[in-house]
């Protein structure tokens, strides 16, 4: 098995970062164009707390669909598992990540699971708080507790991006108001919340860190201050094996062998139970909506220091 050291991560980056041409930068987020196709940034923190990093690792990008997690984390907090799972199910689906048509017939009209669109519209209308600047506010500074980094705050043009290519967003939100799945609010307060989460800007150190509080079960990595209850951060960590990665998510599960999630911006988050947290960002993504060289990151990382955790 390889040791982990900075050589060996810049190793790791030189050999991925080809892959980056497989795959397609979208084009509506502000600050992300064509510029950004060959970057390729990862960081580790071990469970030791030890850093290695190399690449792109200073880039900053939104969080897109890593939001889901953090929402998820939120909303099991307020309500416990029995209420969120009620409005959203615990099951992969084949579907793209924003797709509709599994509304109309579903269990319920429950979205399949809460990563992907509909799903995360739905526990994001579960976040307490007396109005949605009260309910983002504590979404990001929980997020700036765990990453203890400034440059995790809220990015109003990526936001405003957000509103503006909403609209099959805004289609799901509709859909699950006329069908009693969104608590209470609204659907256009589950979609505003929903769209400044995935609008703060992060870096793959953050994202690192966010995978270590994940793997110290919801303790916050410096301090050891339990943020959230253990039990729930098992159940979101289970749905980041099982859907994490849209419709590649199994791939994933076999390939890789831990939870994982990404983001349209082509950040990854890991997190590998008694090893490490991974933060990844290489905004060349695939059909899908994954990081095409993160994705070779995670199977070099998995591969070389026996990451899975069905290794035997
Ligand atoms: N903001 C994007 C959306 O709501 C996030 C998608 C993603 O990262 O998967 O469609």
């Amino acid at each position: 098995m390889e040791k982990l050291s900075d050589q060996f991560m810049e190793e790791v980056v030189k050999a991925c970062r080809p892959y980056t041409s497989q795959g397609e930068v979208v084009d509506h987020i502000p600050g992300l164009d064509q510029s950004h196709a060959t970057d390729l940034g990862v960081t580790i923190i071990t469970q030791k707390g030890e850093i290695y990093s190399a690449g792109n690792d200073d880039s900053g990008f939104s969080l897109q669909s890593i939001s889901k997690v953090i929402i998820l984390l939120m909303a099991l907090e307020d309500f416990g598992k029995e209420v969120v799972f009620q409005k959203v199910g615990m099951e992969p689906t084949d579907d793209f990540f924003n797709s509709i048509s599994n509304l109309e017939d579903y269990e319920g009209h429950r979205p399949f699971n809460p990563l992907i669109n509909s799903g995360a519209i739905a526990t994001a209308s579960l976040v307490n708080g007396a109005s949605v600047e009260e309910r983002f506010e504590r979404i990001c500074s929980f997020l700036q507790t765990i990453t203890n980094d400034d440059r995790v705050k809220f990015n109003k043009e990526v936001y405003r991006s957000e509103i503006k290519n909403g609209a099959r967003n805004r289609s799901l939100a509709y859909f699950m108001e006329s069908t009693g799945i969104l608590s209470n609010k609204d659907a256009e307060e589950a979609l505003e919340l929903y769209y400044r989460v995935n609008s703060i800007d992060v870096n793959s150190l953050a994202l690192a860190k966010l995978g270590c509080f994940l793997i110290n079960h919801g303790r916050h990595f410096e301090s050891g201050e339990q943020l959230i209850q253990s039990h729930h951060v098992r159940t979101v960590k289970a749905i980041m094996l099982t859907s994490g990665m849209y419709n590649e998510s199994g791939t994933y599960a076999v390939e890789v062998g831990f939870p994982l999630k990404s983001g349209v911006s082509g950040g990854i988050v890991g997190a590998v139970p008694g090893r490490m947290g991974i933060g990844i960002i290489a905004p060349a993504i695939n059909k899908k909506g994954n990081s095409v060289a993160g994705g070779q990151v995670l199977r070099t990382l998995s591969d070389k220091l026996k990451l899975n955790i069905f290794h035997d």
